[in-house]
């Protein structure tokens, strides 16, 4: 079974979204997103809640970038951080206002509403509500359904992009450069795999907090797309910059559902489960309002020296019943239907895994190293991020080099095409046994649980060898069981999954010098972020 389309893109969230409304402007070009979710606007970008990132109004592009490579930790490419700087804040009025209509919050005198964020120098971020990410997405996949020449797919699970020469008949391929021509994409409620055949491939499957015990990421955040990509010969870069939130909810039924720095901001402070602050041991000069990860570090660190499942963060005795209500209303109201009233008592918090800095290497129009293949948004690593995200710029960064594919692959004009007979259908012949939800489900929790003990907050030589030792050997089990079992959804993901997470530790092992998300406890480096 195949497909044909001119472009194929993976994922359906800012970044394909945006990728896709540009490429249909030209409504002679057939534009195929799929997306393993059986909403398209399930993904990260529909959970994002601070806002996305523009130019503020006693603002300029120039102090934007600079934020940016501060935040870095000086391993920002200033270039990249210059593109997104300049084209976003136009993208937005364009794209997101004017052809998505998305209702960004106003003032009451109907200019536009600039939020401020931890270490931006300017209120710059744009918000709808505190469920941004929600109005972006449903608004652009609105859009999208205006063109009879975009086709979305649901439920249906990219497995392994086609590449030449690995999946090509022909053998002389080989002496040509390894290039994209579609992807093996699983379709759910046939539970087949077809072959969607593409001129131009864009990769746009999101990040891998998942990998990890704790994460604020939703459950289609596997690293997928990384996996996929580094299979195919493309090359992966900065694999070992995992930014961790401090404050994410910790009760079962709401875990990951992340509690905003705000409430720092607002004067809550950290204790353990048995009553003692602890942040002014860690941090003297900034106590509970220390950056992002020295907090990361210490609940981290609380946690495993003392066996804390969690600990907890105290706003109550702060501000009042009616400012926490009217301050934080969606996080009362979340904590509140999991029976903690924020207003009367501390909330359970734990640091997870939020956003993946690294990803496939990418030019400035989203080129990766293998033809044909574009990569943009969170699984992309164009540079603008370095060791450490600044806050609300995932975002833009998704519209901004979605667009910017498109644009490249509109410039091509007609996009070369593989003949079916050329490429192999899916094998499936002979795997009659379902794959067991116990051993999958078994092994995904392995694979969370080495990479928040020992790939997490705190790296060491000896914990980051004990990682990759215990991943290799999984990744072995994995693959046998992935040879010889009926695929699925789960499947697919158990196996993006043990790979991304190789990825990360292998980085992570290569790099000892301490920088920005990236921290080892056993070397010299530069100081954390
Ligand atoms: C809780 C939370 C809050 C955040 N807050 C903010 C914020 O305020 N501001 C900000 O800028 N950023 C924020 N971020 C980060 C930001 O949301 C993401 O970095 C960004 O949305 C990523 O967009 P994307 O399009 O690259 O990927 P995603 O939005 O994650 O989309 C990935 C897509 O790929 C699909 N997919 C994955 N694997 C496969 C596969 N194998 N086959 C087919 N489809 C697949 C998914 O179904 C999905 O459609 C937040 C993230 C989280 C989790």
């Amino acid at each position: 079974m195949s497909s044909q389309t001119d472009v194929l893109i993976i994922g359906c969230g800012i970044a394909g979204a945006s990728a896709a409304l540009r490429l249909a402007q030209d409504r002679e070009r057939q534009i195929t997103l799929v997306t393993r979710a059986a909403d398209p606007a399930e993904s990260n970008s529909r959970y994002a809640q601070g806002g996305i990132v523009t130019v503020g109004e006693k603002d300029s592009a120039a102090l934007l970038v600079k934020d940016i490579l501060s935040a870095g930790a000086g391993l920002s490419l200033p270039s990249a951080a210059r593109i997104l700087a300049d084209e976003g804040p136009n993208l937005v009025r364009e794209v997101l206002i004017g052809a998505a209509g998305v209702a960004f919050d106003r003032t009451s005198d109907g200019r536009l509403a600039y939020g401020r964020e931890a270490a931006h120098s300017r209120p710059r971020i744009l918000h709808v509500g505190d469920a941004t990410g929600r109005a972006i997405v449903e608004a652009l996949i609105a859009a999208l359904r205006q063109y009879s020449n975009v086709r979305i797919v649901t439920s249906a699970t990219a497995v392994d992009l086609i590449t030449f020469p690995h999946h090509a008949r022909n053998p002389l391929t080989v002496y040509r450069p390894i290039t994209c021509y579609g992807a093996y994409v699983f379709e759910q409620p046939r539970r087949t795999v077809r072959r969607y055949l593409a001129g131009a491939t864009i990769l746009a499957a999101g990040g891998l907090g998942r990998i990890y015990r704790h994460t604020t990421n939703p459950e289609g955040a596997r690293g997928d797309g990384l996996a996929m990509a580094y299979r195919s010969g493309a090359r992966v870069i900065n694999g070992e910059y995992v930014q961790f939130h401090p404050t994410a909810l910790a009760v079962p039924g709401g875990e990951g559902f992340l509690i905003s720095e705000a409430v720092r901001g607002e004067g809550g402070r950290l204790f353990t489960p048995d009553g003692r602050a602890f942040m002014a041991a860690y941090a003297p000069q900034w106590g509970d309002l220390a950056p992002r990860d020295v907090v990361a570090r210490a609940i981290h660190h609380e946690m495993v020296e003392c066996g804390y499942p969690y600990v907890l963060l105290d706003i109550h005795s702060v501000l009042s019943r009616d400012r926490i209500r009217e301050r934080f209303p969606t996080i009362y109201a979340r904590c509140l239907a999991l029976d903690i009233d924020i207003t009367r008592q501390p909330i359970p918090v734990v640091p997870a895994a939020h956003y993946f800095c690294g990803g496939v290497w990418t030019d400035e129009w989203g080129r990766t190293t293998v033809e044909q293949l574009y990569a943009i948004g969170e699984v992309a690593c164009a540079g603008v991020h370095g060791a450490n995200r600044l806050a609300s710029t995932s975002l833009l960064e998704g519209l901004v080099w979605g667009d910017r594919a498109a644009r490249h692959i509109a410039a091509q004009g007609v996009l070369p095409m593989v003949d079916p007979d050329d490429v192999p259908p899916w094998e499936e012949a002979g795997l009659e046994e379902d794959a067991d939800p116990a051993l999958i489900w078994r092994d995904m929790r392995t694979i969370q649980y080495t990479m928040w003990h020992y790939v997490g907050l705190v790296r060491s030589t000896r914990r980051l060898a004990r990682a990759l030792r215990d991943l290799n050997h999984l990744n072995q089990d994995i693959d046998s069981f992935y040879r010889t079992t009926r695929l699925n959804d789960a499947l697919i993901g158990l196996r993006h999954s043990v790979q991304a997470a190789r990825i990360v530790a292998e980085a992570a092992q290569h790099n000892r010098q301490s920088r920005g998300c990236h921290y080892r406890d056993d070397t010299k480096g530069a100081a954390p972020v």
